[in-house]
């Protein structure tokens, strides 16, 4: 990854943190997008002259490209948008659901990838090469109960990998990543709910966060070209193997 320059949403915490501390230490220059400032000036720090923190919303689409342009103001290049920002509220059944905070899951979980495609795109067209890799989960393709807001987001998320590599896919990488459950803040509240099974998993089952950061990384190589324009499961016991996660 050395030359290569990575944009990495929901960089705070959890996977996102995660996979920027590896495609660092793969040799990428790295940017932190979320919302916490401090958080991703602590990461920054942590990570030294490589990391750049750039706070913003992903719902905002304004937001988004000013970060994307000022990746491409300090660094020239854009080569990988890893879409992770993510939230799992409102956990509420449908009939209980507050409309405005099914909608700002919308915005984020959906509207931010789009967003963060529109913005990366003219970047990446301009270099002629790119790779869009987009968090996704077993929840985008099966429901759960409370999870309506999640569900549908994620699924639409998967809906845009599909049509954006259909689109751009002779020139542009595109794929998706669905990491099983992982150890983060996420599970915390999943957990705290206790609405669904997902919220009954015991927390030595779920992945740690480096995991699904080291499928990220494979999947900017070669290797994953097979993949181009489908979503990659880490419940796949082979392409655990494959990747190397134990
Ligand atoms: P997490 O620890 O809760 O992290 C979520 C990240 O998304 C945080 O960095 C958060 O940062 C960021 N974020 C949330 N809303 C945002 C917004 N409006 N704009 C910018 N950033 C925003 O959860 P995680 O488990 O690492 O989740 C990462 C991704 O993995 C998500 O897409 C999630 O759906 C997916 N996933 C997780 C699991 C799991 O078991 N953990 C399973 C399947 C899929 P700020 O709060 O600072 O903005």
């Amino acid at each position: 990854m050395h030359g290569k320059v990575v944009a990495i949403t929901g960089a705070s915490r959890g996977i996102g943190a995660a996979a920027a501390r590896v495609f660092v230490q793969a040799g990428a220059q790295v940017a932190l997008m979320a919302r916490d400032a401090d958080a991703l000036q602590m990461l920054a720090a942590e990570l030294g002259a490589q990391a750049m923190a750039l706070p913003c919303d992903v719902a905002d689409a304004g937001s988004v490209s000013a970060a994307i342009d000022a990746i491409s103001a300090k660094w020239g290049r854009l080569d990988v948008l890893v879409n992770n920002a993510g939230m799992i509220d409102p956990i509420a059944r449908l009939a209980d659901a507050r409309a405005e905070d099914w909608s700002r899951a919308i915005d984020v979980n959906l509207k931010g990838v789009f967003h963060g495609v529109q913005a990366a795109l003219p970047v990446m067209r301009a270099q002629g090469s790119g790779t869009v890799l987009t968090v996704s989960s077993g929840a985008a393709h099966k429901p759960y109960e409370g999870w309506s807001a999640y569900c549908c987001g994620k699924a639409g998320a998967a809906m845009l990998t599909r049509a954006l590599h259909l689109e751009e896919g002779d020139w542009l990488r595109v794929m998706g990543l669905s990491p099983g459950t992982v150890a983060t803040e996420m599970q915390r509240r999943i957990r705290a709910s206790g609405v669904n099974p997902v919220s009954q998993i015991d927390w030595a089952d779920h992945i740690p966060a480096d995991w699904p950061a080291r499928a990220l990384l494979w999947m900017c190589g070669t290797a994953a070209d097979p993949h181009r324009g489908t979503e990659l499961s880490l419940r796949d016991e082979t392409l655990r193997k494959e990747i190397g996660l134990t």
